[in-house]
Formats: C-alpha cells, structure tokens, sequence
C-alpha cells in the first residue's frame, strides 16, 4: 500500500506536515481492513475499502462530526475521506484505549442520554448511511412508528424477500407492520441523535477512562433504538443502564419495543449472514404479534 496520497490529504486536512512512518494492521474491523498510520509526533486511525464504497466513509465522517459537533461523548475526530486511485479511505484521530471500570460504565449512561437529548424537527437524517454494509435509509418522516416501519422493518423484509425469504418471515412482517402502533401507545417519541449501531464492539475507553463511541450509522430516531441494541449483543454492564435511567427514565414498555427495535439488527444479519436468523427474526415476530393481541 501507497500511504503518499492518505498522508497528503491528512496534510491537507490538518495544515501540519505528516510523512508515514510506518503503518500498523489493526484487527477487530468487520467490514474494513483499518490501520494505525504512524508520523514522527501524531498517529492516525485510517480504514480502507473499495472505491465503491467511499460514500459509506462519507456518511461515518458526517455522522462522527455531528456527534462531536454536540460534544457530549467522545468520537474519534473525523480528520479526512476520499479516495486514492484505488481505494476509498477514511481517516479519523488514532484513540490508545484503556480499560472500561464501573465509572466509565456510568459515565457512558450519562453521555449517551446527553447525546440523545440532541433533537431535530424530523426523523431521519440528511443522508442515507449503512448498517453494516446494508444500505440504511433516512428519508424524513413525521411520524416515528412510520418511520420505523417504513424505512428500517420494510426496507429489511423486501431485501429478505430478494433473497429468496419469503413465506412466513413475510407473512409476519406484514402482520406485525400494519398492527405495530400500538406499542408506541403511552410513550414520548422524539427524534434524538442516536449512535445507530451500539454494539458492544462500536464502545471503548480511552486511556483517561473517557468513554468513546465509534463506528455509527447515526440518524435522528426514538432514542430507545440505541438502548435496546446495547442489550441485544451484551457487553455493557448494569452500572451503565443505571446510570442512563438516572439521567433520563426510559418510558413504561420499553421492554415490548426493545424487541421491534432490535429485529431490525436482526433481519439484517439474515441479509447479510442468512442461517438462523431467519428463526430468530420470525420467532421475535410471533412474540410481538402475540403481545399486540
Ligand atoms: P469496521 O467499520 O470495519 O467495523 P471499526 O470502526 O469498528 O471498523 O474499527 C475496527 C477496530 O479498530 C475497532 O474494533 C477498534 O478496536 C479499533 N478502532 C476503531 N476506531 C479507532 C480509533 N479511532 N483509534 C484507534 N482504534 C480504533
């Protein structure tokens, strides 16, 4: 790899020198390869794709500046994106992480419900991102059920479609879309900045014990869709949720919504991983249809 180009743009972007010293493989990446990109006095986080995708980068560089634009948790700063002649990249603030410690754990409850009292007239966003590399749609809608239904269960149920799951995956989807509204009943929707992809492996601590996010497919949505994504794959501990409640109570039937919300994540790992998540996403369908009776 040709680091020259990258280097330069970082020039650009910064107006300080930086030559390459050397560049770092980094693992963890699930789409990307990532490298720590090291001059003599600043290093660089630097993920790399195909061209095709360079408008995947720009959305996480939109999406990282307007969390940092709000300032209440920390991102790695976005620095540059683009192109060299044969890949897309994506340059971000290189962040050394330290160890999660309960403080860190309520901290992250505190800023996350911050991050979440940013609002906008809208759901959606300016833009359309991705949600692993599955194309998320963020066309604005008044409506938040409508929303979800619209741009995040449907837009799942026709790529599954596509991909020969028919049958009862949509015959349930159909049913849970047109029954769904009544979930939301008794609960304040507003359209927050959410994260959008808050798994355990899109969170870190940095070495002062700050809290970082990372990695977003960010959009203005019901705020609970961030916290029921942080349960559905683990890795954040009580002192976490007990710090966000604290901050900013979740509304009574959550527990119910939490499971439409993360079928979504769930109808898109059947999109981009098919196998048992074809039971899963019609299994959390059932249940919801039998909750909605
Ligand atoms: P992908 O988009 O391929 O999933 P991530 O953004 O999740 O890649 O980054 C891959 C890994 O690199 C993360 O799991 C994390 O350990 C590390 N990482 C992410 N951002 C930074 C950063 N700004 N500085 C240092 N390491 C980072």
């Amino acid at each position: 790899m040709n680091w020259h180009t990258i280097s330069e743009q970082i020039e650009k972007a910064t107006g300080s020198t930086f030559k390459t010293i050397s560049a770092r493989a980094l693992a963890g990446g699930d789409i990307n390869s990532a490298f720590q990109l090291k001059g003599i006095q600043q290093s660089y986080f630097v993920k790399l794709n195909n061209m095709a995708l360079a408008h995947m980068f720009e959305a996480e560089f939109d999406g990282l500046q307007e969390m940092a634009d709000m300032g209440a948790v920390t991102v790695p700063r976005p620095i540059v994106c683009g192109k060299t002649e044969d890949q897309a990249f994506l340059v971000l603030e290189y962040i050394e992480f330290g160890s999660a410690s309960k403080a860190s754990d309520r901290l992250l409850g505190q800023q996350l419900a911050t991050l979440h009292q940013k609002r906008q007239a809208y759901y959606g966003w300016h833009r359309d991102n991705t949600i692993g590399s599955t194309p998320q749609i963020n066309s604005p809608q008044d409506d938040w059920p409508s929303f979800w239904r619209d741009n995040r269960l449907l837009f799942q149920l026709k790529l599954a479609a596509k991909k020969s799951c028919g049958g009862r995956l949509q015959t349930l989807g159909e049913q849970l879309c047109s029954d769904m509204g009544i979930l939301f009943d008794g609960h304040t929707q507003q359209a927050s900045l959410i994260h959008g992809d808050l798994w355990g492996g899109n969170a870190a601590v940095d070495k002062r014990g700050q809290p970082v996010l990372f990695d977003p497919a960010c959009y203005y949505g019901d705020r609970e869709a961030d916290l029921a994504m942080t349960e559905l794959f683990g890795g954040f501990g009580q002192d976490f949720y007990a710090s966000y409640q604290q901050t900013w109570p979740l509304d009574e039937g959550y527990t119910t919504r939490k499971k439409l919300y993360n079928l979504y994540h769930i109808l898109n790992h059947l999109n981009l991983f098919g196998g048992g998540y074809l039971r899963q996403a019609e299994n959390i369908m059932a249940q919801l249809i039998a909750e909605i009776r």
